[in-house]
């Protein structure tokens, strides 16, 4: 088990407000339910501060479950890994001097880790800027916020354009790492995901420096559509992810990842093609947060959007969304039938070439993040695979093979 404490102190917060980040990875804790208990004693040579916390550990910052099964081979691991922030305020008192122990125990009351550590404050300097529009940004650093500001206009300004209507002003969140997100917010994309939308706020998690066009862009639709769908409840979120991916897929292209068509086949050739026409057929019936639904609504039902937008336009699809209608019932309608659709789907993925050198090379670096990830994995470590492999994801989608074998090799 790895276990790493980390205290800040940040300038979002009043005076005095200090975090003190727990970090523990490790199998055994699979189950939410333990560890369970956290005290904290805060001592110097005057004084001594008790906090105790009774803690279900159900905010769960970053769990990564590598489980691979495709084609015939099959792995699971997992590795999960926790944070439990807690805040203290100490009024009049820095805690600059203190030692801090911390004790942490299961249900039963049994020690797991008892851990004394000298406080090293690190400072977290949140910057803020208000644009004339109304528009707010809040972000973990300055460079974050010198970076966000222009390519943000720029994303905003196009979909001012594609939608034909203004929103109201809009606060946008950009922090360096999940668990200063998590400080902030107490919630966090799903996982695998590093961003979000919310009312009129959108959060997005740059964890080495880059900002996306698509990435604000996919967030950004979430908000144009949620104010045209307001009130609306038994919207097929589907269709809503589709139409965001949709019309980030200008800004995909621009920034060198593989088209919606090709992500359409490459995940055509991870299923098959009878797997899919059975999903596609039972499209309204996919459980929400199973694997199956992630890989058909991010991997497949974007180009799908693509094709029934080409046919009915933006506006249309929107309607439809409007009144309630399920992706596959429009689909039915945009296209006389499913089986028609069919069809036209198949016959426009036979023009992709080359997904099985994608899916080949996809599984070895699983395959490796497998062997890396190591249970008792410390917080910084973790944190440098994570940013190594998200490279090479990127490498990959950008159809780099020969850069990504490279990277294998020199593991
Ligand atoms: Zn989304």
């Amino acid at each position: 088990m790895g276990i790493n404490i980390k205290i800040r102190k940040d300038n979002l917060y009043k005076e005095h407000v200090y975090i003190i980040g727990v970090y523990i990875s490790g199998n055994k804790l699979e189950n939410d339910l333990s560890p369970y208990s956290l005290e904290f004693i805060l001592k110097n040579n005057v004084n001594v501060y008790k906090f105790k916390k009774k803690t279900l550990f159900n905010k769960v910052v970053d769990a990564d479950v590598l489980k691979y099964s495709y084609k015939g081979r099959c792995c699971l691991k997992n590795i999960n890994t926790y944070y439990e922030n807690i805040k203290l305020n100490l009024k009049k008192h820095t805690i600059e001097d203190f030692a801090i122990e911390i004790k942490c125990r299961d249900r039963k009351e049994k020690s797991i880790f008892q851990i004394q550590t000298k406080c090293i404050v690190n400072e977290e300097s949140w910057v803020q800027k208000r644009k004339e529009n109304g528009d707010f940004f809040i972000c973990s650093d300055k460079q974050l916020l010198c970076r966000v500001v222009p390519t943000y206009t720029i994303v905003k300004k196009r979909l001012d354009g594609i939608f034909q209507r203004k929103i109201p002003s809009i606060k946008v969140y950009i922090s360096s790492s999940y668990d200063i997100m998590y400080d902030i917010l107490n919630k966090l994309p799903a996982p695998g995901a590093d961003a979000f939308a919310n009312d009129n706020c959108i959060f997005i998690i740059s964890e080495f420096g880059k900002i996306k066009k698509s990435k604000i862009c996919h967030e950004l639709c979430h908000i144009f559509i949620n104010n045209q769908i307001k009130g609306k409840s038994l919207i097929d979120i589907k269709l809503v992810e589709g139409v965001c991916e949709c019309i980030s897929e200008q800004f995909i292209l621009e920034e060198g990842t593989i088209s919606l068509r090709k992500k359409c086949a490459i995940a055509f050739d991870v299923l098959n093609i009878n797997t899919c026409n059975i999903l596609l057929k039972e499209l309204d019936n996919i459980k929400k947060n199973s694997d199956t639904y992630s890989l058909v609504t991010y991997n497949i039902v974007p180009y799908i959007v693509k094709m029934i937008i080409n046919q009915i336009g933006l506006d249309g699809l929107l309607n439809r969304i409007r009144k309630n209608k399920t992706l596959k019932e429009v689909i039915t309608n945009t296209f006389n039938g499913f089986e028609k659709f069919w069809t036209i789907l198949q016959e426009s993925l036979m023009e992709e070439i080359n997904v099985r050198e994608y899916n080949e090379l996809y599984a070895q670096i699983i395959m490796k993040q497998y062997e890396n990830i190591m249970e008792d994995i410390s917080q910084d470590a973790y944190s440098k695979l994570k940013i190594k492999f998200k490279n090479i994801y990127e490498l990959l989608n950008k159809e780099e093979y020969i850069l990504v074998k490279k990277e294998l090799t020199e593991f």
